[in-house]
Parts: C-alpha cells; sequence; structure tokens
C-alpha cells in the first residue's frame, strides 16, 4: 500500500507522449504529479509499436525517431519530478475524504492506492500487455527464458534464440542479436509474407545464405520445452503439419501489444463509443468532477487522434485541472523567462 497521506494534486494514468506533456503542463504551473503505467517503460504506443520509426508531423520535429520523440517528451515531462510508477494498472477510482479534503483514490493491480485531487486520464486504448503466443500457461517460462522484449542484448550473449514474429521488431532483433547470440538465429513466421520493411528483410535472407538465420515459414510453435527454464520448442511447419524440435534458451516471442480499456470502462464515466471516454473539448473534462482526459483516449465529435492534437488537450486539461484544484479563473501561463 502506497503512503495514502501523500496526495498529489493530479494523477496522471498513462505515461504515453500525452501524459507527459500532461504532466509538464501541471508541474510548469507548480502542480504535484504522479504517473501511474501498466508497462515497465513510458512512451505509451510511441515507444511500444513504433521506436524505430520516424514521425514526420509533430510541431518543431521535421523528422524525428519515435523513440527519441518520447525520450524528449519524457525529458521536458519529468523534469519537475514527477513520481512514476510503471508496471501498474489501474484498476479502481473511488471518491473519499481525506483530512476534510474529497480526493480521488485510484487503486491498482499491485494494491497500491495514490489520492490526488484530480485525475487525468491519458490511457490511450487502453493497458497494454504483450500479445501472447497460443501456447498453453505461456507465461509460466516468464524469466525462465521466454522474452516479450529485448531490454538488453547481454542477456541473450551465446544464447541460442528462437524470435517469433513477421514485423520490424523480430526482424530488427534478428539482425541486431547477430553480434550476441549463438548462431543461426532462428525466425518464426506464421506466415509466408512479413511486414517488416523489405530492407530488414533482405538482409535477413543474405544472413540466412550465410547461415547466420534460420527462416521458418508459414510455421508456428507449438510447444515450450525446458525443465525450470527453456531448453528447447516444438515448431510445427503448418503446411505440412510436420513438427520439429529445436533447442534454444531464448524464446523472443515480437508480436505486437494488445490494448483493453479494461476497468476504466467500468467506473461509471460516460463514453464515447466503446473505446473513448466522453469529453468537454473546452475543459476536457469528463462526465466525472475532477477526471479529465486527453489523447487517444478522450473522444468527442471530429476528434482526431494524432499526437499533436493530444499534446493540445493536455495543456488544456492540465490547466483546467490546476484551476480547478486552485478555484481559479482558466489562464495559461507562458513557459519563456
Ligand atoms: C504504427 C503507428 C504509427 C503512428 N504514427 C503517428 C504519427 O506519425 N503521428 C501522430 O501524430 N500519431 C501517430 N500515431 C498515433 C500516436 O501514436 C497516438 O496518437 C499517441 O501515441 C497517443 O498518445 P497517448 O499518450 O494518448 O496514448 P498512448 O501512447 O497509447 O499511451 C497510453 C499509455 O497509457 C497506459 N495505460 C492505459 N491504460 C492503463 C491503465 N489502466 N493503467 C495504467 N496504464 C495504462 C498504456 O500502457 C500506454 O502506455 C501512430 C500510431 C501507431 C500505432
Amino acid at each position: 500500500m502506497a503512503d495514502s497521506s501523500d496526495v498529489r494534486d493530479v494523477t496522471i494514468l498513462g505515461a504515453g507522449p500525452v501524459g507527459l506533456s500532461a504532466a509538464y503542463y501541471v508541474g510548469h504551473r507548480d502542480g504535484s504529479v504522479r504517473i501511474v503505467e501498466s508497462l515497465e517503460q513510458i512512451g505509451g504506443q510511441v515507444a511500444a509499436t513504433y521506436p524505430e520509426k520516424h514521425v514526420f508531423d509533430v510541431a518543431g520535429f521535421p523528422k524525428i525517431l519515435g523513440q527519441k520523440l518520447v525520450d524528449m517528451c519524457a525529458e521536458q515531462g519529468l523534469q519537475f519530478g514527477a513520481d512514476v510508477r510503471l508496471g501498474e494498472e489501474a484498476k479502481t477510482l473511488e471518491r473519499l475524504s481525506q483530512n476534510g479534503e474529497e480526493v480521488l483514490a485510484l487503486t491498482t493491480d499491485k494494491g497500491n492506492t495514490y489520492l490526488s485531487r484530480v485525475l487525468i486520464i491519458t490511457a490511450g486504448h487502453g493497458a497494454f500487455e504483450p500479445r501472447r503466443l497460443g501456447v498453453d500457461d505461456i507465461d509460466e517460462w516468464l524469466g525462465r527464458g521466454l522474452h516479450y522484449v529485448v531490454r538488453e542484448k547481454a542477456q541473450f550473449a551465446g544464447k541460442r534464440c528462437v524470435i517469433v514474429g513477421g514485423g520490424d521488431s523480430a526482424l530488427d532483433w534478428t539482425l541486431g542479436l547477430q553480434d550476441t547470440a549463438d548462431l543461426p538465429i532462428t525466425l518464426v513466421h506464421r506466415r509466408d509474407r512479413f511486414r517488416a520493411l523489405e530492407s530488414s528483410m533482405n538482409e535477413a535472407r543474405r544472413l540466412e545464405g550465410e547461415g547466420a538465420v534460420r527462416i521458418l515459414t508459414p510455421h508456428e510453435v507449438r510447444e515450450v520445452h525446458g525443465d525450470g527454464s527453456i531448453e528447447a520448442v516444438s515448431i510445427e511447419n503448418t503446411s505440412t503439419g510436420e513438427l520439429e524440435r529445436y533447442d534454444c534458451e531464448a524464446l523472443i516471442t515480437l508480436l505486437g501489444f494488445v490494448s483493453h480499456l479494461g476497468a476504466i470502462a467500468e467506473w461509471g464515466i460516460e463514453l464515447e463509443g466503446k473505446r473513448q471516454i466522453k469529453i468537454d473539448p473546452m475543459t476536457c473534462e469528463t462526465s466525472m468532477p475532477g477526471v479529465y482526459a486527453a489523447g487517444d483516449v478522450a473522444g468527442y465529435p471530429g476528434k482526431i487522434t494524432l499526437i499533436t492534437v493530444g499534446m493540445g488537450e493536455a495543456a488544456i486539461a492540465a490547466n483546467n485541472a490546476i484551476a480547478a484544484i486552485r478555484g481559479e479563473k482558466v489562464q495559461p501561463k507562458y513557459s519563456t523567462d
């Protein structure tokens, strides 16, 4: 249980680019911030799904890598000392009284309860989680050879790796672990066609010719074997039905992420369709007093889900939230000094 006496001005739910922008605007107004994020990393969809792709339409950046963009959002948004809680999914929202003050209590799947005067929901499409292989009890192998992301290449030094996926991440790591893993790296995809960049595919095919990559398509991993940790996987050739066993110590599944609004949809806040929270675009407030929303999760007629739009909403939400907490008229303050 977190220290419940620690009431922040604002809890921000979601550490994507919009949540980080909201953290900036609240911090800039001298408000205290806590950010709760279900993933173990910040950066939202950008960091999770397209860190290595260029973004061209964010004002001030004619061309910037996704990861670089969110790194800069983090540098800007966290400069005022936000308390960042990663790896915690928000589950319940209640209103309670604390020392005579009415506050919002956000409780996460880790059992921590975070108190704040207002809440800004910047949850994108909802909590992200990795798309999993269709193998029974697959999560039991986590920490025992199964990986949903590659954090440090050193973890794979000298290991026989099976990488599953057909997109850029799978190809990027098939190439990126060439100098680290035991070769060949086995790349498994359920279709013959890959979605990854042609140049990455060409390089993988070239390495296949040299024996440094083994490409298996259309194949699917059916079973994981090991005593304590992963020692081998059985992979089916889905065009012939043949099952073959491949020794490996690391199974890296890079199948993208799935997201769901989840518990947020049960909090009694009016929704816009099935996937968004309805807001008043003038204030970004939801139907629940003291609860604001911005970014992809916030909906109203004509909404465009782009980073720039979400950042604008973050400024509106943060300034309205600060004004509401202080009982002031909404008035932005310039950041120039
Ligand atoms: C492939 C791709 C390319 C794109 N290219 C562009 C582009 O070029 N330009 C552009 O403007 N936009 C682009 N977009 C859209 C852009 O990424 C989104 O508009 C932007 O990420 C929205 O930011 P956000 O902070 O609102 O939400 P997100 O980035 O989705 O972040 C939300 C965060 O909230 C967390 N969260 C959700 N629910 C919970 C919960 N219950 N508890 C804890 N944490 C939670 C999630 O884990 C996530 O990290 C692209 C999107 C994709 C998928």
